[in-house]
């Protein structure tokens, strides 16, 4: 993990604006500091698993402090359907195998791991925009893929200017990040107007996503509303990779990924 500067901590600290589940800094085109300035410098992760479909033993990395908290890690965290959140976190070690980048605009001109998403959900994000800009709808990514060194990094960066407690309610701790899993996207307009920020909500873009992002195989992960169930605000812009079945099912249904997850366990127990 690289260490911040002084310089570029004082660089975010004002840039940064605090969010809930994405914790991406919002990074405008003009601005100069990028979100994986924060991360390890290569762009392209080193696959050090052969395997497309798991990351092998991964009950070593339950640790007492993860049962103490009654913390699930994912068996199976290369699964479209992986529920990440504050109760469920990925293996430490766990890197995507299939990280590409999608043939998108992003918000920002910098390669960098933000660009990537794993290889099925690369392809449906380009479905997607390419839908929205037949409907006039010009889409950008502004944040994608961030790595467990990445979250750390961001992480111990806002307890260490907001106080643990505060930097909780906004900041995914390391391994529950959904951007480690490829499979999320933070999206905007290709100026970046209201990049991960609420006023996102109002733009038409929101509006389309919201309405077809589940034909591509995307939900918006954190729904208005459901802010009990999920543990994060409403983001409008953060959408999630699940497949089109499952995408569909919870559109119709109006639920969260977590109810999803809840109604399969249930169903499995009958
Ligand atoms: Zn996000």
């Amino acid at each position: 993990m690289n260490r911040l500067s002084t310089a570029q901590l004082l660089t975010m600290s004002a840039t940064i604006t605090l969010l809930a589940g994405c914790n991406v800094q919002t990074t405008k085109p003009d601005a100069p500091i990028a979100q994986a300035s924060l991360s390890s410098p290569k762009v392209l992760v080193e696959h050090k698993d052969p395997s497309p479909h798991g990351s092998g033993n991964v009950t070593s990395d339950v640790t007492e402090k993860d049962k103490r908290d009654q913390l699930q890690i994912a068996n199976k965290p290369d699964d479209v359907a992986v529920l990440v959140n504050k109760q469920n976190k990925l293996p430490a070690n766990y890197t995507p195998s299939d990280l590409v980048e999608p043939n998108v605009p992003f918000i920002f001109k910098e390669k960098e791991e933000r660009r990537l998403m794993r290889k099925e959900a690369a392809k449906a994000l380009e479905e997607l925009f390419n839908a929205a800009r037949k409907d006039g709808i010009d889409l950008a990514g502004v944040s994608g893929y961030r790595s467990f060194d990445s979250q750390k990094s961001l992480f111990t960066y806002y307890i260490s200017v907001q106080g643990e407690e505060t930097a909780r309610q906004y900041s995914a701790e390391p391994g529950h990040s959904e951007h480690q899993t490829g499979l999320a996207m933070d999206v905007s307009d290709t100026k970046g107007t209201c990049a991960a920020e609420d006023c996102f909500a109002d733009t038409p873009h929101a509006k389309w996503l919201d309405k077809h992002a589940p034909e591509y195989g995307f939900i918006i992960r954190y729904p208005k509303g459901k802010e009990a169930i999920t543990g994060y605000n409403y983001e409008p812009w953060h959408i999630r990779y699940v497949g089109t079945d499952i995408a569909r099912t919870i559109q119709r249904e109006g639920i969260t990924l977590e109810e999803y997850h809840q109604r399969k366990t249930e169903l499995t127990k009958k």
